[in-house]
């Protein structure tokens, strides 16, 4: 079907913002049903967290990478700011419209054919608007594994996954988005289709524009498909629980679990006590694995995973020459093994429950930071203890990727206080706090979550000078008109 004029793929003169025409010419490019406008649009206009509350032109949800195309230079002639969104279950504000109803919201959710999968590349190709645990259930079935794994796994899709550079669980082992991607499809400010999609590991003609996009957040260009690395499904797997006496232990154990399992350690987590009291009391069926048990206090728990391509009993002797070994030295003063499939998976039910029961307790002060994981005891102590100097009774929520080097560092307002008046009377002290022990320690303000508009500010302030002078010239260069996501990261 033509397209109506001023829609050549190049820009053609003056501007035209004209919300009616440029309505009139979406519903043409992606049909009547493909363009949501007026109330009811709650879930693409307010984020996961409930702190962003926006209100959009148009959500509109193409189905086709040519239809993605066609928005764009739709919206690039009308001068209308385009917000891409996935799953919306980005944590920083950058997937959610401003407050203007200027922005139109261009939802990938239609985009979600699995395209090929090459078992002997062990890759697939998948479009931008794949729901992650789709993704997993489409390699499962031809008995391979994409090791992407994270709490919103069931709502958030790969273009998200993509944008963010999402981490998760098994980062350790297998990398985080941008170590499971070998090529991209994007559609580019000028409203061309860039094919990158090769499935190639080794590619050195010039500067990697994949490598761009991933993790831009939305303000270089729009993710429409992305051929994903896969791997063979371990034989065995097997997770363990171990009480830690403090943060010390939980790094001395991890030097064991590396020394001991090399690349078979798939996982490795820590949680505060503060972490899995907030489950115990929100998630029912899920109290603490230690009940019944007498441990010093506060011991932290840590969940090991071990993956082995061989079979149980390699890996069964993997983990038990570690927790022995930690039992031993003191690094560890308890330890559980999962004997069943159904136990392993109430152990990570316990971790993957944390940000719901953190939620379920009220707002709170998020950080996903990241340091060398040597600094992480001396770390979390000052910074813990320089934090009671600037809340009396503030409550530490501290879990994450100890194998990483990656902590959420979340502080809940004090037992009986008002959450929002928490956030609003001590966010930037609180912040102001953790991100300055973060430089400090030599680590960085955001491992996982991203910038988005919640940490703007904070980029701005703490990256160096001629990092975000190139930054600014590369978002010149691919979005001249500041189309995708303006205000977002930069
Ligand atoms: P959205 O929220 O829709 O968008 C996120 C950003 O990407 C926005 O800036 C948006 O504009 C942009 N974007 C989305 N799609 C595209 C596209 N196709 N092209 C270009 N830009 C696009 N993150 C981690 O890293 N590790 C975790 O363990 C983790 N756990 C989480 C647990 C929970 C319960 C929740 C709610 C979030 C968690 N997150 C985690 C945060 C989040 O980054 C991930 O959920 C996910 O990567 C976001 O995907 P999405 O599809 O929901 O993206
Ligand atoms: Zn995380």
């Amino acid at each position: 079907m033509p397209e109506p004029p001023r829609s050549d793929g190049r820009g053609t003169g003056a501007i035209n913002v004209n919300p009616d025409a440029l309505l009139a010419r979406l519903r043409h490019v992606v049909g009547e049903a493909g363009v949501l406008t007026g109330p009811g649009l709650e879930a693409h206009e307010v984020d996961w967290r409930k702190r962003y509350h926006g209100r959009a032109l148009a959500v509109v949800r193409p189905s086709t990478p040519g239809e993605v195309a066609a928005v764009v230079r739709a919206c690039r002639d009308h001068a209308t700011p385009i917000v891409p969104q996935g799953g919306h279950t980005g944590l920083v504000g950058g997937g959610t419209p401003d407050a203007s109803g200027r922005q139109v919201v261009l939802h990938l959710g239609r985009l979600n054919r699995v395209r090929a999968v090459d078992e002997s590349n062990l890759s697939m190709t998948v479009e931008a608007g794949c729901v992650l645990q789709s993704v997993q259930e489409a390699a499962a079935a031809h008995g391979l594994l994409f090791p992407l794994s994270l709490a919103a796994e069931g709502s958030c899709t790969i273009g998200g996954n993509l944008a963010t550079n999402a981490g998760g669980t098994q980062v350790l082992r297998y990398g985080n988005a941008r170590e499971l991607c070998l090529g991209l499809e994007v559609v580019t400010a000028s409203g061309e289709v860039w094919d990158g999609l090769g499935g190639l590991r080794k590619d050195n003609t010039g500067y990697s524009l994949r490598d761009l996009f991933i993790g831009s957040e939305g303000t270089l260009g729009v993710i429409t498909a992305a051929v994903l690395k896969l791997v063979p499904r371990p034989r065995a797997q097997l997770t363990a629980l171990a009480a830690v006496p403090d943060l010390d232990g939980a790094v001395q154990l991890l030097r064991t679990a590396a020394a001991r399992c090399g690349p078979a350690l798939t996982a490795f987590e820590v949680m505060n006590p503060l972490s899995l009291d907030l489950v115990a009391r929100h998630v029912p069926g899920l109290a603490s694995p230690w009940r019944g048990i007498d441990l010093p206090e506060p011991a932290w728990s840590v969940l090991l995973e071990v993956s082995d391509s061989d079979d149980e009993a390699h890996a069964m002797s993997m983990l038990e020459s570690t927790l022995g070994d930690a039992l031993e030295r003191g690094n560890a003063v308890e330890a559980l093994v999962a004997d069943s499939v159904a136990r392993s998976r109430a152990f990570w039910h316990l971790r993957e429950a944390i940000p719901m029961a953190q939620a379920a307790e009220g707002l709170n002060i998020k950080h996903d930071i990241s340091l060398p994981v040597s600094r992480i005891p001396a770390f979390v102590s000052a910074t813990d203890e320089a934090l009671q100097r600037v809340s009396r009774g503030a409550r530490m929520v501290t879990f994450g990727h100890l194998g990483d080097g990656n902590l959420h560092y979340n502080v809940q307002a004090p037992e009986g206080t008002d959450p929002a008046a928490f956030l609003a009377a001590f966010e930037p002290a609180v912040n102001a706090c953790v991100y300055d022990a973060v430089e400090a320690h030599g680590g960085s303000i955001s491992a996982e979550h991203g910038i988005g508009v919640l940490k703007r500010e904070e980029l701005e302030r703490r990256k160096p000078v001629v990092a975000m002078t190139l930054m600014r010239s590369i978002k010149r260069a691919l979005d001249p008109d500041d189309l995708f996501n303006p205000g977002r990261l930069l």
